[in-house]
């Protein structure tokens, strides 16, 4: 069977398509540009899938009415991971368009021109559902992010700077919700939500022009490890819930395969950690993988106060990820810095 893929390119979007392809799914990749889908086709048909296997599409402009109409025809489910990721943003309003009206452009289309289309899973985010708490707290998919909402409704402009990629998350993932509700009796499809935590492991994806270029998250563990003098040593203390890459797509495409995943928010983690725990584990590699940059010590010792944590019960039930079959933080450092290494 045949799944669209958005974003195609991306950190996360890759290895959904790698783990797609390499489970035998034909994948259809929607990208902004020809150039991205050359990326693709090259990167994947060196691995041997061919056109008859990965097909690309450009979609220039995701918040265009109809934009997805032509990308929906003919698969059988749709992975929608293209949206903004910033850790910073000036303009909340102008930035969450793509995010929600892509998503919800996508769910159109799929009413409208995805007669084959049974799932459809979107790439939602923790961000969705944790608040920055001040005392320790167990986070479940019961919890909405509306903080962050509530800071830009507040605060406009002036909002934090990190509310406006988190505020995106919760705006559209609802969105979509919405949208099945309404819709519920002309849809012949269901959704599933993914919502990862902090994302480390390997990129895959095209990086153009260095480090700065890299996504989000891979920039994180890029700047705590190695790129020591680009943030304080303070911004090591900042803690969350984290998920290697290839565990998160392979949880994108167990959502597609598990019947019980239709109708369900699913959080996915493997557990909590520190900037620090990415140094610390850095630092425990035998052999350090990237010797041109030996790793410091950052500031090694404090007491640890993990303020987060999120259930995960319904990622060991629905899609069968338990806790021992994720991958370590050791996988996940020393495979981003091989990676690093590989590309100079
Ligand atoms: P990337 O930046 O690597 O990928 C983002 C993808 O979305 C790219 O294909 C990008 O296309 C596309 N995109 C960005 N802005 C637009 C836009 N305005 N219009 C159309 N397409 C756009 O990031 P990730 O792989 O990390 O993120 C993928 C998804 O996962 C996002 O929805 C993100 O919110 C979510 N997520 C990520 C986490 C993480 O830690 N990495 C954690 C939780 C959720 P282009 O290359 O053309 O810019």
């Amino acid at each position: 069977s045949k799944v669209l893929v958005t974003g195609a390119n991306g950190y996360i979007a890759m290895w959904i398509v790698r783990t797609l392809l390499e489970q035998g799914y034909c994948v259809r990749g929607a990208v902004r540009s020809e150039s991205k889908g050359k990326y693709l086709t090259e990167y994947f048909g060196k691995r041997g899938f061919g056109s008859d296997k990965l097909e690309v599409v450009v979609v220039e402009d995701i918040t265009k009415p109809g934009a997805f109409d032509e990308a929906v025809k003919g698969v059988d489910a749709i992975e929608h991971t293209a949206a903004p990721v910033a850790s910073e943003v000036a303009n909340p309003q102008e930035f969450m368009k793509p995010a929600v009206q892509g998503t919800v452009g996508i769910l159109q289309s799929a009413l409208e021109h995805g007669s084959s289309v049974k799932r459809i899973i979107l790439t939602s985010s923790g961000a969705a559902i944790l608040a920055r708490p001040s005392e320790p707290t167990l986070y479940s998919e019961e919890d909405w992010n509306d903080e962050s909402v509530q800071d830009i409704e507040q605060n406009g402009a002036n909002a934090k700077p990190e509310s406006g990629y988190r505020a995106s998350k919760t705006i559209s993932e609802r969105a979509a919700w919405k949208f099945v509700e309404d819709h519920k009796s002309n849809i012949n499809w269901d959704l599933a939500v993914i919502n990862p935590p902090v994302v480390f492991g390997p990129c895959i994806q095209e990086v153009v022009g260095g480090p700065t270029s890299l996504n989000v998250s891979q920039r994180w563990l890029y700047d705590a490890i190695v790129d020591t003098a680009s943030k304080s040593k303070e911004w090591l203390y900042y803690s969350s819930v984290w998920i290697d890459v290839r565990d998160l797509a392979l949880a994108h495409v167990l959502a597609l395969q598990k019947e019980a995943a239709g109708g369900e928010r699913i959080a996915v983690s493997a557990g909590p950690f520190d900037l620090q725990d990415l140094v610390d584990t850095a630092n425990s590699l035998e052999p350090y993988p990237l010797p041109s940059h030996p790793p410091h010590k950052g500031i090694p010792g404090f007491e640890k106060t993990y303020l987060i944590r999120l259930k995960t019960d319904k990622q060991e039930k629905i899609l069968g990820m338990t806790g021992s079959s994720l991958r370590t933080m050791e996988e996940a450092v020393r495979d981003s810095l091989m990676e690093f290494a590989g590309r100079g």
